[in-house]
């Protein structure tokens, strides 16, 4: 092993240990005690029950607060608190009505960590808005967030469902639910992609929402999509506004903080945008090879060390001026200068079937939903580095998948693309996915040779779509931000826009759309709003 690799190997397992005197620092000034009981079927030690038992006594090693007591499924303790499966954790059930169905590993650790501070806490930790819309709820809600170990979405959700549940012990029962372990209630719901909530057994969220978002669905028993804001929300003065938590906001937030600005790194869903969905990364300087999630966690420690980051908010309106106003969720910022790191979302197929049978069946995320379909025949559409990564990860799943590219040669690296022989992932090729089909969920596609004319329909129980990604403009569109002619956002070489204060970095303005270049740009984008601010060009333009 390189010196190097040692010294890395050394700062992380340093990285781990403060983490952990940190964790147990944090248990100890907790008022509560958490009780865990954890109920397993007698004689049947499954893997979840294993792991299960794992995480727990993981946690118990931390503190001291944590207690946990085990019963058998044929005991009087589960027939008190009704539960039938195994394995189910209750947290603090004389105080609240929290069940976990399967066993919080992987994303769910981070989940689970929430649970266990916020019941030692005894405090929702809702916000001032979403307090408001809680208070209103006057009708008892059951709650069913259905979550998989790999969806690093599923924690914002699983959260959201937490906090009502410690905030309204008096209405919310909640059950977070592991599809792998209960593929059976998955099933009955009908839950074919992660995260899903239900409350009475209506669908109130599919994907993760933000806080408010997530209150407003349950109060009013069915999906919404945006807040409104109920009163002047508090108003936060910054000197940068980064829209986005992607490598690009997070660079430059590392970058505007060490310069002495005072930052808000603002980021709507999952932090690491796109990043957060790569199943490997093995081109990012440093890191041979990682998984995307882990780089993301890497990041974010790091950019914590310097900067405020709001997670769950979204950017909904800017005005811009000398002190511009940023609009979000939850607040108002006012500041001088806006970075707009808003990456990417994926592009859709456009085919009669696609959005009905949207998590019931067709996936835009193989990290998040291929779980669901371990043994079950799929096919990946796409012929670019995702498309060939996720197939590659969905059959390492044990997934039966088929790649379907619309054209007679790969767009991804050859590096990745000779994987596709070696683990069997057949291709069809010149063939263009027409229409999805199936009752409740999706059971075939009709596919069109363009060579020769064909049209054949093909049985499967899922569809992945990876071809591509389009940039997250809307906001910069509605505050009169120049897009170049392949709708990406215009700037100059130092990543200033047309509107004076405000900035682009990151996959935002198109180009090569790496983590690297996101990071890099970032960093420029920073370094230019630094000597913007101490003389701004604006300015100076005006005054010869
Ligand atoms: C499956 C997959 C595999 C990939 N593999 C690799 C790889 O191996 N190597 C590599 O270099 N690159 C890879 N990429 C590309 C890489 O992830 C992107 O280039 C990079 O993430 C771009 O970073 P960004 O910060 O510009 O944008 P993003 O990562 O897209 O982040 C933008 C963030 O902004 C947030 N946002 C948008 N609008 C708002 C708003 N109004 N309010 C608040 N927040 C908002 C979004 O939620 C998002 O989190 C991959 C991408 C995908 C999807």
């Amino acid at each position: 092993m390189a010196p190097g690799m040692n010294q890395t190997g050394e700062a992380n397992s340093n990285t781990q240990q403060a983490f952990i005197r940190q964790l147990q620092q944090t248990f100890a000034s907790l008022p509560n005690e958490i009780p865990l009981f954890l109920f397993v079927q007698k004689g049947r030690d499954d893997v979840y029950v294993d792991a299960c038992r794992q995480v727990v006594r993981a946690f118990r090693e931390l503190t001291d607060k944590i207690k946990i007591k085990e019963y058998y499924l044929d005991h009087e303790m589960a027939r008190k608190w009704k539960v039938d499966s195994s394995p189910t954790l209750l947290i603090d059930p004389e105080r609240y009505n929290i069940r976990w169905m399967g066993a919080p590993m992987g994303e769910e650790g981070r989940s689970f960590l929430e649970a266990m501070l916020l019941v030692g806490m005894g405090k929702s930790d809702l916000s001032d808005q979403s307090l408001q819309v809680i208070r209103r709820l006057d009708a008892p809600r059951t709650i069913k967030i259905f979550v998989s170990p790999t969806c690093p979405y599923c924690p914002q959700q699983a959260v959201n469902g937490l906090k009502a549940a410690i905030e309204r012990p008096d209405m919310i029962a909640l059950e977070i639910i592991d599809i792998q372990c209960r593929p059976d209630l998955a099933e009955q719901y009908e839950a074919h992609s992660v995260p899903q909530a239900y409350a009475n057994d209506v669908l109130i969220g599919q994907g993760a929402q933000q806080e408010e978002v997530f209150l407003s669905s349950l109060l009013k028993l069915e999906p919404q999509t945006i807040f409104i804001p109920e009163s002047t929300a508090k108003v936060v003065d910054v000197d940068v506004v980064i829209v986005g938590g992607g490598p690009a906001g997070l660079t430059a937030g590392i970058y505007t903080v060490r310069s002495g600005l005072k930052t808000a790194v603002v980021e709507r869903e999952a932090l690491g945008g796109q990043v957060a969905l790569t199943p490997v990364v093995e081109n990012y300087p440093g890191f041979a090879q990682v998984g995307g999630k882990t780089l993301v966690d890497i990041m974010v420690s790091h950019a914590l060390q310097y900067v405020q980051i709001f997670q769950g908010e979204e950017v909904l309106d800017i005005k811009p001026g000398d002190i511009m106003e940023v609009t979000t969720t939850r607040r108002t910022f006012r500041t001088k200068t806006i970075l707009l790191a808003t990456g990417a979302t994926h592009r859709h197929l456009g085919v009669p079937g696609e959005q009905r049978f949207s998590g019931r069946g067709v996936s835009y995320c193989a990290t998040c939903d291929g779980p669901l379909f371990k043994g079950r025949k799929v096919i990946m559409v796409g012929g670019g580095n995702s498309a060939v990564t996720e197939a590659l990860y969905l059959k390492h799943m044990g997934v039966q998948v088929t790649l379907v590219h619309r054209r007679d040669k790969l767009r991804a690296q050859d590096v990745l693309a000779n994987q596709l022989p070696q683990n069997d992932i057949p291709v069809i090729w010149n063939t263009e996915v027409k229409a999805i089909d199936g009752k409740e969920r999706v059971e075939r596609v009709t596919l069109f040779n363009s060579q020769t004319g064909e049209t054949t329909e093909m049985d499967v129980d899922g569809v992945f779509v990876a071809i591509g990604y389009q940039p997250a403009v809307a906001l910069a569109q509605k505050i009169g931000i120049e897009l170049n002619e392949d709708g990406y956002i215009r700037h100059d070489a130092f990543h200033r826009t047309n509107v004076h204060g405000i900035y682009s970095a990151g996959d935002v303005e198109g180009g090569y759309k790496q983590i690297v270049t996101a990071t890099g740009q970032g960093a420029a984008a920073a370094m230019t709003i630094f000597e913007d601010i101490i003389n701004p060009y604006w300015k100076q333009n005006k005054a010869s």
